[in-house]
């Protein structure tokens, strides 16, 4: 099935969802090596991104054939969406991501080494942005294991599915993996060795992020 702005449409919606369903879990992990904002900022960025969507759906007159969207204008709303409304650290990080992702995905559909170069340019856009390497118990953990499952699953010529579900996997591998890590950026990084022995909640919302791309890639 072909990857378009009604899938990047469905992603996004998908990831509110996810999102509004793990507010608490989120916010909760951060709350254990933060400032325990994780989930309401991603939770107010994502309904803001809901309500545009509405709005431009609603200007379309529910016409899908009026649809001439490329995926990439998809994410770029949720881009500048998220940048002005979700504030700390992670507003400007995912902000970055979907707006770099954006500038890959300027097509009506993409393809299975277009979904790498997506996933590709958001991490580069969460590594320029916030100067974090792998293994510093960050998103960029999750979003690089992401990366590298996603081009080995299109090497081995999978499909659209597979690609963002190899993708899913190992961000949600990853993020598990940021359990006994001590932080070196970002809030968890002031505690220093008592980071260890806790999930971080930027990889566990990128994990739900790719769970949601795979899930809007089935229906
Ligand atoms: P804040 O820390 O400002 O309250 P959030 O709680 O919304 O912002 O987001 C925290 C998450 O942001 C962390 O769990 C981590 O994954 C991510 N993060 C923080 N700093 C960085 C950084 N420099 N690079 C990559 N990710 C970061
Ligand atoms: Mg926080
Ligand atoms: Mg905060």
């Amino acid at each position: 099935m072909a990857l378009d702005a009604g899938w990047a449409e469905r992603w996004v919606r998908r990831t509110a969802d996810a999102v509004a369903d793990a507010k608490d879990e989120l916010t909760e992990l951060d709350r254990q090596i933060g400032d325990g904002d994780h989930g309401e900022n991603l939770h107010r960025g994502f309904q803001a991104v809901v309500a545009r969507l509405d709005d431009a759906a609603a200007e379309r007159g529910g016409d899908e054939a009026d649809d001439e969207r490329t995926v990439g204008d998809v994410l770029k709303l949720v881009a500048t969406t998220l940048m002005s409304t979700v504030g700390g650290a992670s507003g400007p990080l995912y902000g970055t991501a979907y707006l770099r992702a954006s500038k890959v995905s300027g097509r009506a559909q993409i393809d299975p080494p277009a979904v790498v170069a997506v996933l590709e340019a958001a991490l580069e856009g969460v590594s320029s942005r916030g100067k974090a390497t792998v293994g510093e118990k960050t998103m960029v953990d999750a979003w690089q294991a992401a990366v590298d499952a996603a081009e080995a699953a299109a090497g081995d010529g999978g499909s659209e599915v597979d690609v963002l579900r190899a993708a899913a996997e190992a961000a949600d591998t990853a993020a598990t993996g940021t359990i006994p890590l001590v932080a070196t950026k970002g809030r968890a990084s002031y505690l220093g060795e008592r980071s260890a022995g806790h999930e971080d909640p930027g990889a566990r919302s990128t994990a739900l992020v790719l769970g949601a791309a795979m899930a809007a890639a089935l229906s």
